[in-house]
């Protein structure tokens, strides 16, 4: 019998985030694939590995994969394409196989390039839907992101200040995810663009949790990779 392999989101960061769906997944997987950096000293760092710990996943099961921390494009793909074949050996042998991803799997997920592959290959592949990291922001802050007709537009870090701003003028709401990327052209937009609320975020779902709607505070502050914001009109 073979399983497909399936892509478990895993919320943005609080271990109680993850859905019951997910969760059984993960209980059930005989190897949980998840993405891993190494920091300074060799010490290992990820917010997946941390939640997966946090949910009681054995460490046997566990396999990190270790992907660059600056944009190294190229060697993030080979470390996709080794965890693809290494999936497939594994479900050919008949073991289900699960691959993590932090908010929703399928959200600005580099885990995306591990399914195509898969896909390609013809292998059965399933995603389990999770809570993305602005939807928790939202709730964190109270804030009813969109109401009736009002739509949303979502912005990768490569926005530029008069990309937004002009969305911003159209009386649209902005979410800007990777928000590392896009510092200063945000900052720029946001002291030159009246009338709306910023809301700033950080490692939601987590201790370290920060939020503020207060663009003093928001000038102030070096916007952390774990960082979004939402701004509404
Ligand atoms: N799949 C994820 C998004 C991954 S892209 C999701 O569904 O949310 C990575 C970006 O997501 C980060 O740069 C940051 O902007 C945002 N992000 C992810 N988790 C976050 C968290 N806990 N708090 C704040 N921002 C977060």
């Amino acid at each position: 019998m073979k399983h497909p392999v399936t892509f478990v989101s895993l919320g943005p960061g609080d271990p109680e985030l993850i859905t019951l769906k997910g969760l059984k997944a993960l209980q059930q997987a005989d190897c949980i694939f998840y993405p891993a950096t190494a920091g300074p000293n060799h010490r290992v760092v990820s917010r997946a590995g941390d939640i997966l710990k946090a949910l009681g996943m054995p460490s046997d099961a566990l396999q990190p994969f270790f992907l660059p921390m600056s944009k190294g494009r190229e060697t993030a793909k080979l470390v996709y394409a080794q965890i693809a074949l290494r999936s497939i050996a594994l479900h050919e042998e008949g073991k289900k196989v699960a691959i993590a991803a932090e908010g929703d799997a399928g959200f600005y997920s580099s885990s995306h390039y591990i399914y195509d592959d898969l896909t390609e290959r013809r292998i059965p592949v399933t995603t389990i839907a999770g809570i993305p990291a602005f939807i928790a922001s939202g709730a964190l802050a109270g804030i009813h992101v969109v109401k009736q007709e009002e739509p949303l537009t979502v912005f990768p870090g490569t926005v530029s200040a008069e990309e937004l701003r002009a969305t911003l003028q159209e009386g649209k709401t902005a979410v800007i995810m990777k928000l590392s990327q896009c510092e200063a052209a945000v900052k720029v937009c946001m002291r030159q663009t009246a009338g709306h609320v910023w809301h700033y975020f950080e490692n939601v779902g987590l201790e370290s949790a920060f939020y503020t709607a207060d663009c003093g505070v928001i000038e102030g502050k070096r916007f952390p990779y774990f960082s979004l914001m939402v701004i509404k009109p």
